[in-house]
Parts: structure tokens; C-alpha cells; sequence
């Protein structure tokens, strides 16, 4: 038996993974606190294994777009798990999720299914190097795209665009091949283009950063990045790992009416299970093994459970217009929460675009903020007092200043209304 307390399998955990964790920003760094252990999930709710009760705005950083457990995905997966576990061979499954999607998303042709986010990005990447015979990838700060060595890097001194490495064990080799630009920017846009645009093989884009705050940009910029990249025979890649099946059926490029090159999915597509995905025109898909050069496989790519879990979350969101319920909800609680914000005069503004909402120190000018260098820069210290008084009144943030918030359909209004008092009281 584990013992029930927090502090305690802490303590155990460090012991056996490094920070306790499997994945950094659960070890609730800097926030001088223990990770709360859960044991179990309902809806909008998390269980730890004191038996405190969450309300949980993580919601596993943005699978769970019903909430945790909903019943009809419950249903799809056990009745999977009494079919047949994995395959590793052609089967239905896959099908009939790859057939919903690319029924549904115009510049979607042909859809290829990996485990995760990082894959969708890596094999992207791969396909657009392949398809240009180009060496470099430009990228925006304060976009991530999952753990792959060329995207982990970050701006270097120095020449415009130039990157370095934001991690030990990524070569220099390998960052210089990548450039990095601040969003929101098109002269620099504009200049790197005319420097590099005949050596870029793709611009990889969140086209709704969300990863580092919630940097919501202009749709003019967005339109830029897609014309220069067509100019210059560069891939445009849209990453819509959080954004897709959240904001809109077809995600970002749907709201944008933009058509990327190719686009990688993952998260929500897999209704709580390892799933991601990428896809885009024919002739590029058609550019991966077994049909073209690019190799690219996965001993459990496809996995039915993954695959009845999301297909089945989409049908839903779908059946029941989930988006336009999720916007509603999500803007009226982001409204009251600026109105009760204002009312205490405690310097604090939602940013809230969908269902995706940021709690952030508003800046002097008061103005939107695009850019990862217009974030206050106590947003740190402001987010961990906050933090950590919605854990004692039973509010679940994600546990650091710059992840987002996730509404799921799980979030009633008479929850919301509970959090917006929790999250008040937590930031006076
Ligand atoms: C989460 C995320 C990834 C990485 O996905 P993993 O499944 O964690 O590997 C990549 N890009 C974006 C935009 C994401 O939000």
C-alpha cells in the first residue's frame, strides 16, 4: 500500500525518476510545495490521495476536451480493451479516424497517426526537408513544439534569427540549422526571408501560441508568415497540438481560413490516450515510407484504444456543437473573473481565446500582449501566491505561470461560478 500523503511519495518518487516526475513541469518547481499525488478523476474533478477534491483547470494540458472519464469514451474504450489491445498490422480503427478527419478538414489529404505530440513535429519536419532538399526550419519564440532536438532551441545573441541551444545534448550543429524570429514581428519576418528564404524547408508556427502564456497574435501576421513561405517554396507547417479540435473542429486554420502545407495534431485527437498525428497535402504525405523516401514508423502508431477514444471525442464535440458550448462558457467565466479582478484592483487580467484561458499580471500599457518579451516580469511570483491558494481552496491550475488553462464540457456553469470565487479570493 502507498502511504496517502503527498509529501511522503514525493519523497519516494525523487528517489526513483529525476525531480519525481516524468515530465518536468509536474514537480511544481519553484513553487515550494510538494506535487499534489492524484488517485483518480471524474469529470472536472481530480482526487489526491489525501482525498482532497480539485477542480481541475489542467486538465492533463489539454487531452481531455469532455473532462476526465466522460461515459461515451468510457464506453469506446472498454469495449476495445475487450477486443483487441494493438495490432501492429492494418485495421479499422485507424481508418475510420483518419476518414472522419479528412472528411471534415479541406487542406487535410492524408493523415499519417504517431504517439505523440514531439512525433507529429519530428516526422513533419522530416517531410518538409525531404519535399525541399532544404536544411534549415525557421521557428517563433515562445512557441513549443514538443522535444525534438532541432526545436529545442532559443535566440541567440547576436545576427537576427540566429539560434542556440535551450537544452544540454542538443549540438550546436543542430540549433544553428534552426532559426528563431520573436512572433508578432514582420520586418524581421521580411528580413529573414530575404537572407534565407531559399534555405528554409519549413516555418513551423503555433498559429495559437499557448505553450508560453497565451500569445494571441494578429491575423495579419499569420497571413504573412503564409505568404512568405509560399514565395519561398518553404513548407508551412501549423503546429495545432493544443489548438486543434479545441478551438474549432479544424482548429486554427479553420478560424484563420489559412491552408498550412501540413499540420501536426495530437493531444484532444487522442481523447486521453497517446495519439498524434500529421497530415496535409497528398503529394507531401505521399513522401513517407512505404509509398516515398522518408521514413517514419511506430510499433504502436495507430493504437485502437487511442484511436475508438478520439474518434469518439470528436463525434461528440461534433454531435453536441461542443465548440460554440466551450467559447460561451469560457468567455463568460474569463468576463467575470476580469470584472472581479478590476474590482479588487489587484493588477491581474484573463486572457482567454476558445476554451483556452491565461491569469497573467496585466502589463503597464495595458495592451495585448504577442510576444513573449511584453510578459510582466513578475508574473512568477504574482502566479505562485495565486497558485497556491487555489490548491488550499481546491482550485487545480496548471502548476506554472506560463501554461494556460483548459475548460472541458465537464465544467458546468455552477463549477465555474465555484472557481471564479476560489480564484478571486486566491488573488487579492
Ligand atoms: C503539447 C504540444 C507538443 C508536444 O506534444 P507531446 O505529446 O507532449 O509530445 C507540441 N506542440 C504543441 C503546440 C503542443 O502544445
Amino acid at each position: 500500500m502507498l502511504p496517502t500523503n503527498s509529501d511522503t511519495l514525493f519523497e519516494r518518487a525523487k528517489k526513483v525518476s529525476p525531480g519525481g516526475v516524468h515530465s518536468p513541469v509536474r514537480s511544481f518547481k519553484g513553487l515550494d510545495r510538494s506535487p499534489v499525488f492524484f488517485k483518480s478523476a471524474q469529470g472536472a474533478y481530480l482526487t489526491s490521495v489525501e482525498d482532497k477534491k480539485y477542480i481541475d483547470f489542467c486538465q492533463s494540458f489539454g487531452p481531455l476536451i469532455l473532462g476526465h472519464l466522460d461515459s461515451d469514451i468510457k464506453e469506446k474504450v472498454h469495449h476495445m480493451v475487450d477486443t483487441a489491445w494493438t495490432f501492429g498490422a492494418a485495421e479499422i480503427y485507424s481508418l475510420e479516424l483518419a476518414e472522419w478527419m479528412t472528411s471534415r478538414i479541406p487542406f487535410l489529404e492524408k493523415v499519417r497517426f504517431v504517439s505523440s505530440g514531439t512525433e507529429a513535429v519530428m516526422s513533419a519536419l522530416r517531410v518538409a526537408r525531404a519535399a525541399t532538399g532544404r536544411k534549415k526550419i525557421l521557428k517563433f519564440e515562445g512557441c513549443y513544439h514538443g522535444h525534438t532536438d532541432s526545436l529545442l532551441v532559443k535566440a541567440g545573441s547576436g545576427l537576427a534569427g540566429v539560434a542556440a541551444s535551450s537544452s544540454a545534448g542538443v549540438n550546436d550543429e543542430t540549433a544553428f540549422q534552426t532559426l528563431t524570429l520573436p512572433l508578432d514581428n514582420e520586418a524581421l519576418l521580411q528580413q529573414i526571408f530575404t537572407r534565407e528564404g531559399k534555405n528554409i524547408a519549413a516555418v513551423i508556427i503555433e498559429p495559437l501560441p499557448a505553450n508560453y502564456g497565451l500569445l494571441i497574435q494578429r491575423k495579419e501576421f499569420l497571413q504573412t508568415v503564409t505568404k512568405l513561405s509560399k514565395e519561398n517554396g518553404t513548407i508551412l507547417i501549423f503546429d495545432e497540438v493544443i489548438s486543434g479540435f479545441r478551438v474549432a473542429l479544424g482548429g486554427m486554420a479553420e478560424i484563420l481560413d489559412i491552408k498550412p502545407d501540413l499540420v501536426t495534431y495530437g493531444k484532444i485527437i487522442g481523447g486521453g490516450f497517446p495519439v498524434g498525428c500529421y497530415g496535409g497535402r497528398k503529394e507531401l504525405m505521399d513522401l513517407v515510407a512505404p509509398l516515398g523516401p522518408v521514413y517514419q514508423a511506430g510499433t504502436l502508431s495507430g493504437n485502437p484504444i487511442g484511436m475508438v477514444a478520439g474518434l469518439e471525442t470528436l463525434k461528440k464535440m461534433e454531435r453536441l456543437s461542443g465548440w460554440s458550448v466551450l467559447n460561451k462558457r469560457t468567455e463568460a467565466f474569463a468576463q467575470q473573473l476580469n470584472q472581479a479582478f478590476q474590482k479588487n484592483s489587484n493588477g491581474l487580467i484573463v486572457d482567454q481565446f476558445s476554451s483556452l484561458f491565461w491569469i497573467r499580471r496585466n502589463n503597464s500599457s495595458g495592451s495585448p500582449i504577442r510576444s513573449i518579451e511584453q510578459i510582466a516580469p513578475d508574473q512568477g511570483t504574482t502566479f505562485k501566491k495565486m497558485f497556491l491558494n487555489c490548491l488550499d481552496q481546491g482550485v487545480y491550475l496548471a502548476p506554472n505561470a506560463y501554461e494556460v488553462g483548459f475548460v472541458s464540457m465537464a465544467h458546468s456553469e455552477d463549477i465555474l461560478q465555484e472557481a471564479v470565487k476560489v480564484i478571486t479570493k486566491a488573488s487579492q
